[in-house]
C-alpha cells in the first residue's frame, strides 16, 4: 500500500509561513522559521549520528522562504533568506512536521496508546 503523503497544493500563506493542502484535503502551515530550523541537510544534521548540529541561535528570527522548488515528485528544496538552500524537504518528512493540533495529538496518540481513527 502506497502511503505517501502528495501535496496538491504548496504556497506561502504569508510571507513568513509555508502552506501545504494535502491530496488528503488536510492543510499544513509551517512558520519559516520552524521550518529552517528543521532543516535535514548535512549540514545542519550530522549525516553519521542523525544529531542536529544547527542550534536555534543560528537562525535568525526573521527568516523567510524566498523560493520554492520541487525535487522530483516527492520533495521540496526551499531557498531561505538567510542563503540556505541545501535542505531537500521530503513530501513526508513535511507530513511528518505538520504542526498543526490535529497532528501534534496524533502523534502523542501513537506514542504507546493505541491508535484509533
Ligand atoms: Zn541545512
Ligand atoms: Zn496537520
Amino acid at each position: 500500500m502506497d502511503s505517501r503523503p502528495i501535496p496538491s497544493e504548496i504556497s506561502r500563506a504569508n510571507l513568513h509561513d509555508l502552506r501545504i493542502v494535502w491530496k488528503d484535503g488536510h492543510q499544513s502551515t509551517y512558520p519559516a522559521r520552524y521550518l529552517r530550523l528543521r532543516c535535514p541537510c548535512a549540514g545542519c544534521v550530522d549525516e553519521w549520528t542523525g544529531r542536529r548540529v544547527l542550534k536555534s541561535a543560528d537562525v535568525s528570527e526573521d527568516v523567510v522562504p524566498t523560493s520554492l522548488q520541487l525535487v522530483g515528485r516527492y520533495a521540496l528544496r526551499v531557498h531561505w533568506s538567510d542563503s540556505h538552500s541545501h535542505g531537500i524537504y521530503t513530501f513526508e518528512f513535511l507530513r511528518d512536521l505538520c504542526p498543526c493540533a490535529d497532528c501534534e495529538s496524533s502523534a502523542q496518540e501513537s506514542e504507546g496508546l493505541e491508535a484509533s481513527d
